[in-house]
């Protein structure tokens, strides 16, 4: 017997009529790319996502139809997110920084028809215009008095020219909430990217489990900063999880050095933000030179790489700031595990709350874990078996798009992540390595992860990686590169030295490089392919 209760689909729609309903003079605010601040609030963004579906329509845009966006995270991007995805067509978010040869397979694998870019970008798309076979449009994001010109492309649109012809009387329509709404490519280190396809109902629960206590604990009283940009992984879901909640937002822009992140946080009172360590390293090295403070700020997510004891320390001590670590992947919304202590924990002294800080965090409700051996043995969730992790949930992907045989998603719905992780007793979930980066010396793994984190921790190292090269006798060694904090000197032997108790001795590198700057994929992660294609035989 069915039950009697309404079956009204869960659309993207719905977030932001909320909003403007119950929240609509609530700011929105974004830094534009001259680095000037905009204002505006969710009534007229709600009213403008309207003329802009209205717009798509005029052009003959149809359900299901892939609509593409090149633009940092300001409000005409946040428009697009609303405005694309509530028609029913699909808003892809191509990150700028891939390759080239990325670009042009992404936009033509997502059948991209029109795309929307910020002016920056427009030497991007020239430079690729011969090899794109679906567009029909591009679109710049700008008013009409700045509208470029182009020798290659000779029917560029004006986003504001498009918006002015239309009035904001529309209604949302509509449809089933497993309608694809937004598709977001992997940053593929190897290969092609692979296309994530989110539904409506995906994004929606994935917000709803998002704001809860145990996890971001949003609400209308935050002001909310996403630094992750919203080509990746959907700025980790904010825009959609700050709309839910009617929390004020605040988008970064272009402008994502130390100095540009530290004045709007204290200009526009953030108190909840969200990057990857690295934007945080910047900051930090601004806020040493400056002497400047984080007031409003209470609590940031650091995911996307393991956030290293030191960094939660330097936040806590320095900055009052709470750190909160979260895992997740561009295949799973991306929420996955969130690092929230337990009851029990709270007795805790401060170096085993950092302790278990460190970890990834346990799954929410939805998500559900699991680690496996060489031969796809389940293992025991001890603390000390690590193996191959995998996930599965509402919102995490059943496969790639074009990509009919994925050896990563099993028929049963469990997606292989490519993390090598323990899971303790109390579900706790810590991540040692991607598959590909783990260390295999003489038959042992070594874990490259948290020899980085110690790494990092002494004061005169500002970035660290570890791979793993050919060695004569163990097959594969640990080598460890270094690049130097500013304005320092350093030597190897002071931080073996340093290293020494921290880690059991067969772990200690084999050596140690010194570089000016590490590689970084386009979502800020260390390239550590590019890494062992140069330094592979260092050690022979
Ligand atoms: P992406 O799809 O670009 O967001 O990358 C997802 C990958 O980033 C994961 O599979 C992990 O390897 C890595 N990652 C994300 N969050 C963390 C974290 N907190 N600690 C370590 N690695 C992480």
């Amino acid at each position: 017997m069915l039950g009697l209760m309404s079956d009204q689909p869960l659309l993207i729609s719905s977030l932001i009529e909320h909003a403007d309903r119950y929240h609509g003079k609530t700011e929105i605010v974004c830094r534009l790319s001259n680095g000037n601040i905009e204002r505006t609030n969710y009534n007229s963004t709600h009213k403008r996502s309207k003329k802009l579906a209205k717009a798509l329509l005029k052009k003959g845009v149809k359900k299901g139809d892939v609509i593409a966006t090149m633009a940092w995270s300001h409000t005409r991007h946040y428009e697009l997110y609303y405005g694309i995805s509530g028609l029913g067509a699909v808003c892809h978010t191509i990150n700028p920084r891939l390759f080239s040869e990325q670009i042009s397979f992404i936009i033509n694998d997502a059948k991209d028809k029109i795309l929307f870019i910020d002016i920056e970008f427009l030497s991007i798309v020239e430079s690729l215009y011969d090899q794109l076979t679906s567009l029909e449009s591009i679109i710049i994001l700008c008013q009409n008095s700045e509208m470029p010109k182009s020798n290659i492309i000779n029917n560029l649109l004006c986003y504001e020219d498009l918006l002015e012809e239309q009035d904001s009387s529309f209604n949302w329509p509509i449809f089933d909430e497993r309608t694809a709404s937004s598709l977001c490519y992997t940053s593929g280190t190897t290969g092609n990217p692979k296309g994530v396809l989110y539904t409506h109902r995906s994004t929606i629960i994935h917000s709803l489990a998002a704001a809860a206590p145990d996890l971001f604990s949003l609400s209308a009283k935050e002001v909310v900063m996403p630094i992750a940009p919203m080509f990746h992984a959907n700025a980790w879901g904010i825009p959609y999880v700050a709309t839910m909640v009617g929390a004020k937002l605040v988008l970064p822009g272009r402008l994502l050095d130390g100095k540009n992140i530290h004045d709007l946080i204290v200009r526009e009172n953030v108190s909840f933000t969200a990057a990857v360590p690295s934007v945080w390293l910047s900051l930090f090295e601004y806020l040493e030179l400056s002497k400047n403070k984080l007031e409003p700020l209470k609590r940031c997510v650091v995911g996307g790489s393991a956030c290293p004891r030191s960094m939660m320390e330097e936040f806590y001590y320095k900055y009052d700031v709470i750190v909160i670590h979260a895992w997740g992947m561009t295949e799973t919304s991306p929420l996955g595990t969130v690092n929230v202590q337990l009851p029990k924990h709270l007795n805790n002294n401060k170096k085993e709350k950092f302790n278990l800080a460190t970890k990834q965090g346990r799954p929410m409700y939805g998500i559900e874990l699991r680690i496996t051996d060489d031969k796809k043995h389940i293992l025991p969730h001890n603390g000390e078996s690590f193996g191959d992790l995998w996930v599965k949930g509402p919102w995490v992907c059943s496969g790639y798009i074009n990509i009919t045989n994925s050896e990563t998603h099993s028929k049963d719905g469990w997606f292989l992540t490519g993390d090598v992780a323990t899971i303790d007793e109390d579900g706790f979930m810590h991540i040692t390595d991607r598959s590909k980066d783990v260390i295999k010396s003489g038959g042992e793994w070594i874990s490259s992860i948290e020899i980085e984190n110690i790494a990092v921790g002494y004061e005169k190292i500002s970035e660290a990686a570890v791979i793993g090269v050919k060695h004569k006798k163990w097959a594969e060694r640990p080598l460890l590169i270094i690049v130097k904090a500013l304005e320092t000197e350093v030597t190897k032997e002071e931080i073996i030295a340093y290293m020494n108790n921290k880690i059991s001795k067969w772990w200690m590198p084999d050596d140690i490089i010194f570089i000016d700057e590490l590689p970084h994929t386009a979502t800020g992660k260390i390239r550590k392919k590019e890494l062992r294609d140069k330094y592979i035989n260092y050690l022979l």
